[in-house]
């Protein structure tokens, strides 16, 4: 089982921001999707949430054709860079919105909703309002949201990018504890080579709309497949 994206384009107007890409998500794993600014990893990602609408190819998502399916068929949970909450609404609330509107029976909502908050660590937050939370509480909050419905996966756009380096560095390490607990198939976006080499078990690196190399961070390391992703990666340091 996987993501399998096959022959995936995308164009804005006359560009060409997604050319042809193929690539298969390993099921389970956490992976990032990596690249320079601007080169489609957005795009790939909302694509695969069905945010947003391929011009062609096949997007499967642990074995259904998701290609038409809307975003709340596809069973995929997101988190984005700035947060979204509602900000008149409890911790509690806003981590229970999915299962409410799914009319899911109020005991059930309840139980499932403190499971969550102990799982972020925010059991102690639960009635406060969003913004009584530090940005890395949110993005726990957010998480915890995301999770809620049970997706076969999780997909995360640069979600701690808006932080601080000390706050993104704990929240990192937080994701990656929080996948090894929970093992839900995880695509994360960013253009940071040290957080992607640090978490993921899988990286993609993507540049101008392509595909450039898929591989673990060793095989990164020590088999660049082309120039691009040995310039990209830098020197060890
Ligand atoms: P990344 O996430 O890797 O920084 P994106 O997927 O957001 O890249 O964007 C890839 C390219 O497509 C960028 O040049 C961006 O300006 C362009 N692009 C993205 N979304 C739109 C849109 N809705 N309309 C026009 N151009 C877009
Ligand atoms: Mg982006």
């Amino acid at each position: 089982m996987s993501i399998e994206i096959a022959g995936v384009s995308k164009r804005f107007g006359e560009f060409v921001a997604l050319d042809d890409v193929s690539v298969s998500i390993p099921s389970g794993r956490l992976t990032a999707l990596l690249g320079p600014s601007g080169g489609g990893k957005s795009t790939l990602l909302r694509i695969i949430a069905g945010l947003e609408r391929s011009d062609s190819g096949r997007v499967e998502i642990e074995g259904i054709d998701a290609t038409d399916l809307p975003p709340q068929r596809r069973n995929v949970g997101f988190v984005f860079q700035h947060y979204a909450a509602f900000k008149h609404m409890s911790v509690r609330r806003n981590v229970a919105f999915g299962l409410e509107i799914r009319k899911r029976p109020k005991h059930e909502v309840a139980a499932r909703v403190d499971e969550l908050l102990k799982l972020v660590h925010l059991e102690q937050f639960g009635d406060r309002l969003p913004a009584q939370l530090s940005g890395g509480q949110r993005q726990r909050m957010a998480l915890a949201r995301a999770l809620a419905v049970r997706p076969t996966v999780l997909l995360l756009d640069e979600p701690f990018g808006a932080l601080d380096a000390k706050v993104r560095k704990e929240l990192r390490d937080w994701l990656r504890r929080l996948h090894d607990e929970v093992h839900v198939t995880t695509v994360f976006v960013t253009h940071d080579q040290e957080e992607a080499l640090e978490v993921a078990d899988e990286i993609v690196v993507i540049n101008e709309g392509r595909v450039e190399q898929i591989g673990s961070p060793d095989d990164l390391y020590d088999r660049p497949a082309n120039d691009f992703v040995m310039r990209f990666l830098g020197p060890v340091t």
